[in-house]
């Protein structure tokens, strides 16, 4: 049983193969098929993002289609980066400029208005081409500086108060046991259960 991640991101790709490990599904990537698929991001929302990118592969590729579209809200920034998360320093921004860029609107913010989530939404496509739809969140505070060099992304100014640590000090076993992804995937495994036993 084969599940195609609709994501050329490989952090994304290592996470969701270790959360979804149990389930004993061949997982492959965009890296892993022939076909050459580009996807435009232009959806305001994740829902509209994930579905946009789950219907896209599921055009050109048999099988169940899986994606992720995930990012932080920050509350002090009415929610931003949100969906522009990947984007926020600019159209190749790397995860340190936006850090950078994340601390510095942030700056003399204090800790008690430091308030975000890490928001994901998985779109799933079955072999019927059914689409269904799943969301995880995981709440946090942005820390004054990054610490931690495991995960991706804005995990390393993402701090768990129950944990004492950024995300990304967290062993990656702890982050997929409670991240926002990994929420959003428990639910989705009902739906990849019933796909398994067909
Ligand atoms: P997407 O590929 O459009 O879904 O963008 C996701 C972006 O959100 C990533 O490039 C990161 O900047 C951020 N993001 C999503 N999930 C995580 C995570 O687990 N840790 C840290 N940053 C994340």
């Amino acid at each position: 049983m084969e599940l195609i991640i609709a994501t050329r991101n490989v952090h994304k790709v290592t996470e969701v193969k270790s959360i979804l490990s149990d389930l004993g599904m061949t997982i492959l990537s965009l890296h892993d098929i022939t076909e050459r698929i580009s996807i435009m991001e232009t959806g305001l929302t994740f829902v509209e993002n994930a579905k946009l990118k789950a219907l896209k592969v599921a055009v050109h590729v048999d099988g169940i289609i899986l994606a992720d579209d995930s990012g932080l809200e920050v509350d002090e920034l009415g929610g931003e980066p949100g969906v522009f998360s990947a984007r926020y320093a600019g159209p190749e921004a790397t995860d340190i400029e936006n850090n950078r860029k994340l601390l510095a609107a942030m700056e003399g913010v204090p800790w008690e208005r430091r308030q975000a989530r890490f928001r994901c939404v998985i779109a799933l496509v079955d072999f019927k081409k059914r689409l269904y739809i799943s969301e995880g969140v995981c709440e946090g505070i942005i820390a004054f500086e990054p610490s931690g060099q495991c995960g991706f992304g804005y995990d390393p100014i993402f701090y768990l108060p129950q944990y004492g640590s950024t995300m990304a000090q967290l062993p990656p076993e702890i982050k997929n046991s409670i991240s926002h992804r990994a929420r959003a995937l428990e639910k989705a495994k009902g739906i990849l259960k019933i796909q398994t036993c067909r």
